[in-house]
C-alpha cells in the first residue's frame, strides 16, 4: 500500500479512497506551488512531554519545506539544543545563540543566524545558557512577547519559521505560542501520550485569550507509529475520536533512520532521501501547506 503517492488521478471520484493509518480516507495532497511571498508563517512545535518527536519533526518538516523552494528559519528554543546538535553544530561552543538574542537588545538575528548544509534552511541555534533566560525574562515588560519581538525584523526574509519548543509549559513555551500563527503538536503513538494533550490545550487556550488572539492549532501529528501493533492504531483512533480533523492524515512511523540522521547531523530528507521517513515528512509538508494556505 502506498500512502505517499502523489500521482494525480489516483484518488479520482471513481477510485475507492485508500484508508490511511488514522482510519480515515487518505486525501490527495497536491504538490506544493510556489511560496506566496507573504511574511513568514510561524509554527511552534509544542508538547510539554519530551521524546515525542518535536525536534525530529522540526528539522525534517523544515528540510521538506525548504525542498519546495520555501525559505525556512528553524528556531531552537530548547536549552538542550538537540536541534542545533542534530544539524551538526557544536552547541557548547557557539559565540552567539538565541539566548543572546533574548537577553541583549543590541544583538540581531543576523549575528546569531547559521546556514545549515541544506539549501534554504537557516537556524537560530540554542545552548544550555537558554535555561537561564526564563528567570531573567520574568522581570521584563512584555515578557511573553520577547520571542515575537525578536523575530519581527526577519519575517519578510522567510516563508516559514519553525520553533522547536522545550518540553515544558513555562515562559519559553508561552513565548513560542505567542510568537506563532499556529501550533503543531507531535505525539508519540502511546497511550500515555494522550494524557498531556488536555493540559497543553488549556495553555494554548490561555495564550489565545491573553497574548495571541489568532493562535490556531494546525494539527496533531502521530509519531513513532508502528503499524504492526494494535496499540499504535488504537492510539491514533482515540486521537481521531477526540480531535477529528485536527489529526494529521500523515503519521510518522518508527524507524532507526531518524537517530542515524541525527548522528550524521543531517535531515533525513538528505541523509536517506528515498527512505519512507523522508517521504513521510515530504507528505507532512504538503499537508501543512494545505492546512496553512498562503505559506
Ligand atoms: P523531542 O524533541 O520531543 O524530545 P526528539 O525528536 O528528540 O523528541 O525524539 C526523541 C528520540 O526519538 C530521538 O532520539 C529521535 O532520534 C527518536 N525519534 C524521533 N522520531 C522517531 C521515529 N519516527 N522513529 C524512531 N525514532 C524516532
Ligand atoms: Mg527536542
Amino acid at each position: 500500500m502506498n500512502h505517499t503517492s502523489d500521482q494525480p488521478g489516483d484518488l479520482g471520484p471513481s477510485a475507492p479512497a485508500e484508508i490511511g493509518p488514522t482510519g480515515r480516507p487518505l486525501p490527495h495532497f497536491p504538490p506544493p506551488g510556489p511560496p506566496s511571498g507573504r511574511p513568514a508563517y510561524v509554527i511552534a512545535l509544542c508538547n510539554q512531554k519530551g521524546g515525542v518527536g518535536k525536534t525530529t519533526t522540526t528539522i525534517n518538516l523544515g528540510a521538506a519545506l525548504a525542498e519546495t523552494g520555501r525559505r525556512v528559519l528553524l528556531v531552537d528554543f530548547d536549552p538542550q539544543a538537540s536541534m542545533t546538535v542534530g544539524l551538526g553544530f557544536p552547541a557548547h561552543d557557539l559565540d552567539a545563540t538565541v539566548y543572546h538574542l533574548l537577553m541583549h537588545d543590541d544583538v540581531e538575528v543576523s549575528d546569531v543566524l547559521l546556514k545549515t548544509r541544506t539549501e534554504n534552511l537557516h537556524l537560530l541555534p540554542s545552548s544550555i545558557d537558554l535555561s537561564g533566560a526564563e528567570m531573567h525574562l520574568v522581570h521584563e515588560v512584555g515578557r511573553e512577547q520577547t520571542l515575537a519581538r525578536m523575530l519581527r525584523p526577519v519575517l519578510n526574509d522567510y516563508d516559514v519559521i519553525l520553533i522547536d519548543c522545550q518540553p515544558s509549559l513555562g515562559l519559553l513555551a508561552v513565548n513560542a505560542l505567542t510568537a506563532c500563527d499556529g501550533v503543531l503538536i507531535p505525539l508519540e503513538c502511546e497511550y500515555f501520550a494522550l494524557r498531556g494533550v488536555a493540559l497543553l490545550k488549556e495553555t494554548i487556550e490561555k495564550v489565545r485569550q491573553r497574548t495571541n488572539f489568532d493562535l490556531t492549532i494546525i494539527g496533531l501529528l502521530g509519531t513513532m507509529y508502528d503499524s504492526r501493533t494494535l496499540h499504535s492504531r488504537e492510539v491514533l483512533q482515540t486521537l481521531v475520536d477526540g480531535w477529528g480533523d485536527k489529526v494529521f492524515h500523515t503519521v510518522i512511523r518508527r524507524t532507526v533512520k531518524f537517530s542515524d540522521a541525527t548522528v550524521a547531523g543531517e535531515p533525513i530528507t538528505e541523509f536517506a532521501s528515498d527512505s519512507p521517513g523522508a517521504e513521510a515528512y515530504r507528505q507532512l509538508a504538503r499537508e501543512v501547506l494545505v492546512r496553512c494556505p498562503g505559506v
